[in-house]
């Protein structure tokens, strides 16, 4: 998984429950947004697949479609 960068310095992100980046020493949020209507989706988990949910849609949102931002956690 090369896809999870960190929005600060391009590193790679580790995953501990949660992303971090070790360089800037500081810890996101992955969010997706909506396609259609850019709203923030809802992640749902079922059998260990993650499906992306838009509560403005009313309807679940490929996950290949969702673009992703990274928010910083305070
Ligand atoms: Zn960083
Ligand atoms: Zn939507």
């Amino acid at each position: 998984m090369t896809d999870n960068l960190c929005p600060k310095c391009d590193k790679e992100l580790s995953w501990n429950g949660r992303y971090e980046c070790e360089s800037c020493n500081a810890a996101y949020l992955k969010v997706g947004y909506c396609p259609k209507c850019e709203s923030e989706l809802e992640k749902l988990q079922a059998c260990g697949a993650a499906n992306y949910f838009c509560n403005s849609c009313n309807e679940l949102q490929s996950k290949s479609k969702v673009r992703f931002e990274f928010k910083p956690i305070s």
